[in-house]
């Protein structure tokens, strides 16, 4: 469905702000709660159940029975399918809604969510329901006399971390394939938007789900995180996030279960832009790839790599196009670009900022807060950015955008994969040759040619290097939630 021409703007009632344990929303075993934020203002929209470790071992109880003797991996696949199809309509159904509360808790204009994140979530789980039901293993040729079954089975209970930045979408990427494959799921969402998750998750319930099957625990990372990377009756965990946090979510995993681990990590993508590329198209884009989502993207194009003779001209249009961007409150219509999450990301992106001034990088536009209320930054650009400076080898995650210039295809490759990380590119250029040599060239998970940010559902996402493990989306995500199990049987009678 469209979403309506006024958003439902708050304050409205926040209806779930407990747990999500074996079906029931219940409050925390300790009692506590902690409160999330409006970025907008800073002020309190709902007091949350905060979860710790005690309250991470009931949800993977729950979800443990649910997957030893509930009925979710022992109902047919179709019947699982159509749970996720139900599902994905009651999403449609509730789209503005979902949007609205994603919108306050988090700051992303409403249109956004509304007319693109919370369709491509429905569109995720019907992909997913897709799948459910061609899920199968193989029979494989064996040298002697034996019948070899490859079993394709659920891993079982899958622990998910998401990050804060598209709540809706990161739980879509990650719930979609752990059900489609039959798993149960105990999910922590991040402390700065705990909203959307509990109450997209009561609609899977309506859907037919059964209880235990999906658990959300709202809490932070060092405490409900760890415990569930850590926890000893979890069978796969599937982390997004920062490449520090993953590390630290690796090494649980292997110090306590060995349980099997994907990670979805930070970035700092290059986007290419060759001299052939039309200069205006070319600014359009890269201003995208950067400032989208308030510059608050793991896979952000955040070195605006341009060749030396459009550079100048590159720059200016950049500035005047950064200088139209329209900030403001997110759920007013046309507003490009809402408030950062919160403090801590806000100072931190002025810090970045700070640096670049002081390391002799060119500000052109921007580089301040804007207004004196809520976590808003102006749409900041840096040019003659060199690759030893900090704004351009570490992750800022803000409406920040370094532009580098560079003067030959060679050069440009082996600066682009100098870089720790290695989850995306951007490439402009009409010339086929110099597209596909890029694209084989460059050491990352996903090349946007001439495009960028496209995620269809079909499509895998994940990085190289420091940027993950694993691929999340289309056929590859399948992998992360099935064990395989290989059954051998003599052909004849002994
Ligand atoms: P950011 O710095 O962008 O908030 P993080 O990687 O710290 O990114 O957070 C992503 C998710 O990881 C959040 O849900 C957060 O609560 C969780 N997290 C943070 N620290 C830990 C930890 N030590 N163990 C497990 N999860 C964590």
């Amino acid at each position: 469905a469209a979403a309506a021409e006024e958003p439902i703007s708050p304050p409205f009632q926040v209806q779930d702000k407990q747990l999500l344990i074996g079906g029931k929303f219940v409050d925390s075993a300790s009692g506590k709660t902690f409160s999330t934020l409006d970025p907008r203002t800073g002020e309190v929209i709902a007091h949350v159940s905060e979860g710790d470790a005690e309250d991470i071992n009931r949800a993977v109880s729950a979800a443990r029975k649910a997957f030893d003797e509930g009925p979710w991996p022992r109902m047919t696949a179709y019947e699982r399918s159509r749970i996720l199809l139900r599902f994905a309509d009651l999403i449609e159904k509730h789209n503005d809604e979902l949007a609205a509360l994603e919108t306050w808790d988090n700051g992303k204009p409403y249109a956004q969510a509304a007319n693109i994140e919370v369709p491509m979530v429905a569109r995720l789980m019907r992909y997913y329901a897709g799948w459910a039901d061609k899920i199968h293993g193989l029979v494989v040729p064996a040298d002697g006399p034996h019948h070899v079954q490859v079993l394709h089975e659920p891993i079982g209970v899958a622990g998910q971390i998401i990050p804060w930045n598209f709540p809706l979408l990161m739980f879509a990427w990650k719930v979609g394939p752990a059900l489609a494959c039959g798993n149960t799921v105990v999910l922590k969402t991040a402390e700065q938007t705990p909203l959307s998750a509990l109450y997209i998750s009561k609609l899977l319930h309506e859907a037919g789900l059964p209880d235990g099957v999906i658990n959300v625990v709202s809490g932070f990372g060092p405490t409900a995180g760890a415990a569930l990377a850590s926890h000893m009756d979890v069978d796969k965990i599937a982390f997004t996030g920062s490449t520090d946090t993953g590390k630290i979510v690796l090494e649980l995993a292997a110090r306590s279960n060995l349980k099997s681990v994907t990670l979805e990590l930070g970035g700092k993508s290059p986007f290419i832009i060759m001299d052939d590329a039309d200069v205006d198209h070319a600014v359009e884009l890269a201003h995208f790839a950067l400032f989208f989502n308030q510059g608050q993207c793991c896979c952000a194009g955040s070195r605006t790599f341009v060749h030396e003779r459009i550079y100048d001209e590159f720059v200016e249009k950049a500035k005047a196009r950064a200088m139209k961007r329209v900030v403001g409150d997110p759920f007013k219509n046309g507003v490009e670009q809402g408030p950062q999450i919160d403090d801590d990301q806000f100072n931190k992106i002025l810090r970045y900022i700070k640096y670049g001034v002081e390391s002799g990088a060119n500000l052109v536009t921007g580089g301040d807060r804007l207004g004196d209320k809520g976590y808003y930054i102006q749409p900041t650009i840096f040019s003659d950015v060199k690759d030893n400076m900090k704004i351009a080898q570490e992750e800022i995650f803000g409406p920040v955008q370094s532009i580098l210039k560079f003067n030959d295809l060679n050069e440009v490759i082996k600066r682009a994969n100098a870089s720790q990380y290695g989850l995306a590119a951007g490439v402009f250029t009409n010339n086929l040759n110099t597209a596909n040599t890029l694209t084989r060239a460059l050491r990352v998970g996903t090349v946007w040619v001439n495009c960028f940010d496209v995620f269809d559902a079909a499509i895998p996402f994940g990085g190289y290097k420091q940027s993950g493990i694993g691929r999340e989306k289309g056929i590859d995500s399948l992998k992360n939630y099935l064990q395989v199990k290989a059954v051998v049987t003599p052909l004849k009678n002994a």
